[in-house]
């Protein structure tokens, strides 16, 4: 555990020269340190080494860590698929959602959360991958949400977010997220005020960066390896 520290300041250095090698400020990108699975140990430890913003998956497991750690300022973010029934956890809980792929879960969402706290910022998940990934919207049916989106005072639409397939081949990493800046940038055009793009994990965060990430959503690299 005592690696997390420099694992952190590792990732930070790579960001930045992922940044700078695409002509772009390194604090234009967002970290969101992603927790899943570890304990609240583990998280005090990213916060001491000046992590803040943090990614979860599980809405019970993460309502359990968030309650434990309220005296701490963090930003949690729920990234994990949103089923039905958990939506009013996740909007009592998570100031940003990154997976919203279905209008049914964002007017949930939007009903669920309160009034007097601030719009949940939300993604729209794209399939980037074809089949070989099952949650998100197919490309070109983003907007269509993106509509849905814009009437919900609760939710405010900040962007766009992706998790395609694993590859180590770079090239293919590359054209996966250009596909989701492609689509972020004709939503830009119809008039969406779009700030985000959320995409880029452990293992293709480089390549997601050089395509204008502006979060991405780093675990294993900081954490080690998870048991499940
Ligand atoms: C687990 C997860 C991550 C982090 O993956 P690593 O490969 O461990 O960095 C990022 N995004 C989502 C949606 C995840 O579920």
């Amino acid at each position: 555990m005592a690696t997390i520290a420099a694992n952190l300041q590792a990732v930070r250095a790579r960001i930045a020269r992922a940044a700078q090698a695409a002509g772009r400020a390194p604090e234009d990108i967002a970290l969101v340190a992603v927790s899943k699975t570890f304990a609240p140990d583990y998280i005090i430890l990213a916060h001491a080494a000046g992590q803040r913003a943090f990614g979860e998956n599980q809405v019970q497991e993460a309502v359990a860590k968030i309650t434990e750690l309220a005296r701490l300022p963090f930003e949690w973010h729920f990234i994990g698929p949103i089923q039905s029934n958990k939506t009013g956890a996740i909007a009592a809980h998570f100031p940003w959602v990154h997976g919203v792929d279905r209008e049914k879960i964002a007017q949930r969402l939007n009903a669920a959360r309160a009034e007097g706290t601030a719009p949940i910022n939300v993604c729209i998940q794209v399939n980037v991958s074809g089949e070989a990934s099952k949650s998100g919207v197919r490309p070109g049916e983003e907007e269509r949400l993106a509509a849905a989106i814009a009437q919900l005072p609760r939710l405010k639409l900040r962007g766009l977010m992706a998790i395609p397939e694993p590859t180590p081949d770079t090239a293919l990493q590359r054209r996966r997220f250009a596909l989701l800046r492609e689509l972020k940038e004709k939503l830009v055009a119809r008039g969406y005020a779009l700030d985000t793009l959320s995409m880029g994990m452990s293992d293709d965060f480089e390549a997601a960066i050089a395509e204008g990430a502006t979060i991405v959503r780093i675990g294993t690299a900081i954490f080690g390896p998870r048991a499940r």
